[in-house]
């Protein structure tokens, strides 16, 4: 003991020499005065109150029982303490808490052997929770967040995102699909989400990873339909794989299926500016020669403006109704006169000739309800197939999509370029299954039947385009 206190008072004097030393480099200069009287000061100290002087009176901070470290009293722990909650909680917009029992309790230390305890060692042997709030959706658990304003925030942020009100864009009602709750929860800090990740959650939507075994007579193409996908998504899921790669039945493949957490329904009116493509009316000229063929009046495309009335679900448009339509410019018919017999071209490939020996595929077995032609003052130029809503439709011959989407009366279509000059288009789809660019084959299933655009009742509109003339799709049709 004795030997102990000797020690702590060689030390202090040596701390002191220390001291005295900086003292001397510090004001040595300025003030010779203030040396002098330090140093007639601390010899005044004597043996006695060495130790006090050579102590300190700290606290140390206990948490759980255990002692983590000290601070030079308890006023500043507490300030750490609560800096530190601040700090973890500031990132979630909230102030964070915690379980674990924290107290205080008073030493004294030697100067030199006082090291304060920092603020990340003791922010590492706290745990911290979050007063929070969960969001559920459709009774399914989404993330936390840390206070209902922020779970408000979000909610409307991600509203917001598919709103855009414009002119040209009058939104009516915006709201979510289902039941979408919060619920006040306990939850470690580790669990709740700042705002602006979970706003990029709710953007990129679920991402689950399935399994799919391969069935008798599954196509990379089928595969993707059945489970609301894009061929090249289904593919993605499986890397090494393209559309040639072979399946064989039984094989285990992986389906990444994106489900949204959550849907925002928004209904309003939109008005878009479209085209009117002109009609080509083709009248038989007994005076010209057979075969050939001469414009009377060239066509021009009208101008109109649509208004719809609209469904959206997040990014997709759902369903269309066409409201109110004016017309800006009339479109002009282009007028073809023709010789009395159709033109080889034609000829060539129709039914039982030429380089398409099996000729066109129907698309859609049903009652023409529509002849190609003349229907009172209108040109039909095309058949009109009748089916139900959701019936599938399929391609009349291979061929590349030229376009799949909305075009004005035609509502949904789709326009096939088969090669040599041969179109097909497939009028008012309830569902389009191809897009731009796709290849079909003979038989495909690219559509199903529905009533968008200019239609009175759900079925298949249909027109055979040669050398961008409308023909009679009947004499081309096996
Ligand atoms: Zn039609």
């Amino acid at each position: 003991m004795i030997k102990d206190v000797r020690i702590e008072v060689r030390q202090y004097l040596k701390t002191l020499k220390d001291k005295i030393f900086t003292i001397k480099l510090n004001f040595s200069w300025k003030s010779p005065k203030v040396i002098g009287g330090t140093i007639v000061l601390l010899l005044l100290l004597g043996s006695g109150t060495a130790y006090f002087s050579s102590t300190n009176s700290v606290v140390y901070v206990v948490v759980n029982g255990e002692k983590v470290g000290l601070v030079a009293n308890k006023t500043e722990a507490e300030s750490l303490v609560n800096q530190i909650l601040n700090e973890k909680g500031a990132p979630l917009g909230t102030i964070a808490k915690t379980h674990d029992s924290i107290t205080y309790s008073s030493a004294r230390v030697n100067q030199d052997e006082f090291t304060a305890l920092t603020k990340e060692t003791l922010a590492g042997d706290i745990s911290y929770y979050v007063e929070g709030v969960r969001l559920v959706v459709n009774e399914k658990p989404i993330f936390v967040l840390a206070s209902s304003d922020e779970a408000d925030k979000l909610l409307n942020e991600f509203k917001e995102f598919y709103a855009h009100p414009s002119d040209k864009n009058l939104i009516s009602s915006i709201e979510f699909e289902g039941k979408v709750e919060t619920q006040g929860v306990e939850a470690p800090l580790e669990e709740v989400i700042p705002i602006e990740q979970a706003l990029e959650k709710l953007k990129q939507g679920n991402l689950q990873r399935e399994e799919y075994i391969v069935k008798a007579n599954d196509s990379w193409w089928l595969i993707a339909r059945k489970n609301d996908m894009k061929t090249k998504e289904v593919l993605a899921s499986n890397p090494g794989t393209n559309e040639d790669t072979i399946l064989k039945l039984g094989q285990k493949i992986m389906l990444d299926k994106v489900t949204p957490y959550l849907t925002v329904v928004s209904k309003g009116v939109k008005t878009d500016t479209e085209t009117i493509p002109f009609e080509v009316v083709t009248k038989t000229d007994s005076s010209l020669p057979s075969g050939q063929s001469k414009v009377k009046q060239a066509g021009s495309d009208g101008t109109k403006e649509v208004q719809y009335s609209y469904v959206q679900k997040n990014e997709k448009v759902v369903s269309q109704t066409v409201q109110d339509e004016k017309i800006l410019k009339e479109a002009v018919a282009q007028v073809i006169e023709k010789g009395p017999q159709r033109s080889k071209v034609m000829v060539a490939y129709s039914r039982g000739s030429g380089s398409i020996t099996s000729g066109l595929a129907w698309p859609l077995r049903g009652k023409i309800t529509s002849y190609y032609g003349y229907r009172s003052s209108e040109f039909h130029t095309g058949i009109d197939i009748d089916g139900d809503t959701g019936d599938p439709y399929v391609a009349a011959a291979a061929g590349t999509v030229v376009s799949a989407g909305w075009n004005g009366n035609y509502g949904n279509s789709i326009l096939i370029d088969q090669g040599n000059g041969i179109m097909t288009r497939y009028g008012h789809s309830s569902k389009l299954l191809v897009s731009a660019g796709d290849s079909v084959s003979k038989g495909q299933t690219i559509g199903l039947v529905g009533s968008t655009g200019r239609s009175t009742g759900s079925h298949l509109h249909f027109e055979v385009i040669i050398n961008g003339d409308t023909v009679n799709p009947l004499s081309y049709l096996n």
